[in-house]
């Protein structure tokens, strides 16, 4: 495997040295002096040492986002905040291999996907550079025109804490950079200790862009530790949370110390119905990318897959023919459709619920195993059909976060849908149908944030997903999201 240490390619992990904190505009040591390495899953090699913040490194980070947010940043006009915005969308595209590089090789995600960030980074800082300028409240009538005259005023709601999880971190950030630059807010972010280093980078991005001291800092460290100070500290009036629904919990908790707005984003365990009608040659590459993309590791992954009886052994068939044309490898390789899975514990926690997957009388028709061979050294496990699940076993009803699709058999549309709701999540879906009627019905019915019709995991800034039930709430994009970031203020001026 090409070193890219090596290659000149990724200056950022070239330097060497401790990758440290941003707090204040500073690049600083954690206070404690303790680091943690970062493991490219890939090789199962340590890629960078960085600074592991804790409690104190919060303190000093939320100071300097708060002296930030009352200092000079809070008189930038909507227009200045829109350039700023602007000039780190061009920076992006000026170093964006760079960063889709530091991303692969820190939580494997394959080149031939996080290349295609490139679009959802480009448009994300410069869909909220428009929305910069759209804040705006409202005049009201009231019952006493001529004597008094009522309005909103929208104001940032000060310093957020952002905590995010390793599966993607190159675009989770940005749900809480950019609306906190387009509204005048100041972000604490906690990166996850898996996969921290394209927040790094994209911090330098920043500061070279000219976002002043403070506005953003940055702290790696670990979840118990530096993300649940960050979550607790009664200086941080918001908190949007991207991770698992057992840690989401703590956070609502956590918040209810000086009751801090709250946004969780939580886990998934997304349906995905295909009926006899649908067009099989875009529903099975369909189904199947819309759960093994990033190995499985995207939350709102369509990992129950629900197809008629009708069709159900030749779908298993033909899912199962085209998975095995999947390439799963060298991260680092453009051609590789999959690469590895985070992390040994990631790894071993597939291959447990795999084996438990048998053992609840799942049949394996396509993969089940570890990758040796080449990949012996990473954390690679083959992408894995099951067939013969039931929306009872636990495969079907818990977040595995891996390449598993189970297949579950249904006779109609009534019987589907309850099947498809019968789960405590509630993120994302989809339906495969060529009847139009059957789309909008099935679509309406699923409870979940987000639905797809023919298609699965199209996204783009401009549209919003969240989830309901345990997914969480909160979402991210669109152009609502924005008013997550500002508090409405109502005034009255007597007038006569
Ligand atoms: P996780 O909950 O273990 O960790 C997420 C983040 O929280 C990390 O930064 C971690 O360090 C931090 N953390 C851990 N314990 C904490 C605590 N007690 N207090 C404060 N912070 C703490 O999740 P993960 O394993 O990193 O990520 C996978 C999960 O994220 C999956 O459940 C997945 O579905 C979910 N996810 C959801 C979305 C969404 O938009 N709904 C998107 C991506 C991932």
């Amino acid at each position: 495997m090409t070193s890219l240490t090596q290659d000149g390619r990724v200056p950022f992990l070239n330097n060497g040295g401790v990758k440290r904190l941003l707090i204040g505009g500073q690049w600083v040591e954690a206070i404690s002096g303790e680091t943690f390495d970062s493991i490219n899953p890939a090789t199962g090699k340590v890629i960078a040492t960085l600074a592991k913040g804790g409690a104190a490194d919060i303190d000093s980070a939320v100071e300097a986002a708060r002296l930030a947010f009352e200092g000079p940043w809070s008189k930038w006009t909507p227009f200045d905040r829109q350039n700023l915005l602007l000039k780190i969308a061009d920076l992006i595209e000026r170093d964006f291999e760079e960063l889709s590089l530091i991303e692969t090789m820190d939580m494997g995600a394959p080149v031939s996907r996080t290349s295609l960030f490139k679009r959802w980074l480009l448009q994300a800082f410069r869909f909220y550079a428009a929305q910069a300028v759209n804040i705006r409240g409202e005049t009201l009538e009231n019952s006493f025109p001529g004597s008094f005259m009522s309005y909103t005023v929208k104001d940032p709601v000060g310093v957020v804490g952002c905590i995010i999880p390793w599966n993607g971190p190159l675009i989770s950030q940005l749900w809480s950079i950019c609306p906190t630059l387009a509204t005048g807010c100041t972000l604490v972010l906690k990166p996850a200790q898996e996969a921290s280093l394209s927040s790094l980078r994209l911090a330098e991005i920043m500061l070279e862009a000219g976002v002043p001291a403070g506005v953003i800092n940055v702290v790696t460290g670990g979840g118990q530790t530096a993300g649940s100070a960050l979550a607790a500290h009664p200086d941080v009036d918001k908190i949007a949370f991207t991770g698992s629904t057992e840690t989401g919990r703590k956070i609502v908790e956590a918040s209810a110390v000086n009751m801090k707005k709250v946004a969780v984003e939580l886990g998934g365990k997304s349906p995905d119905i295909i009926f006899e009608d649908a067009d099989l040659d875009l529903a099975v590459p369909g189904a199947a990318m819309g759960c093994f993309g990033n190995s499985g590791q995207v939350c709102y992954a369509g990992t129950r897959l629900f197809v008629q009886r009708s069709i159900h052994d030749a779908f298993v068939e033909k899912l199962a023919a085209f998975t095995a044309t999947l390439r799963v490898g060298d991260s680092l390789k453009p051609e590789t459709q999959l690469g590895p899975l985070v992390s040994k514990a990631q790894l071993e926690t597939v291959a447990g619920y795999v084996e438990l997957a048998q053992q609840e009388g799942a049949r394996i028709a396509f993969g089940g195993e570890r990758l040796g061979g080449a990949l012996a050294d990473g954390f690679y496990f083959a992408p894995t059909v099951l067939a013969g699940v039931s929306n009872t076993m636990r495969v079907a009803q818990e977040e595995i976060f891996g390449p598993v699709i189970s297949i579950i058999p249904f006779d109609d549309e009534e019987e589907v849908i309850g099947l498809a709701n019968a789960i405590e999540y509630g993120l994302g879906g989809a339906v495969w149908t060529r009847d139009v009627g059957r789309a909008h019905r099935v679509s309406r019915a699923i409870k979940a944030g987000i639905v797809w019709v023919n298609c699965y995991g199209v996204t783009d800034p401009s549209t919003s997903y969240g989830g309901t039930k345990l997914s969480g709430y909160g979402s991210k994009g669109g152009f609502r999201h924005i008013e997550d970031y500002l508090y409405s203020k109502t005034v009255w001026i007597r007038t006569a």
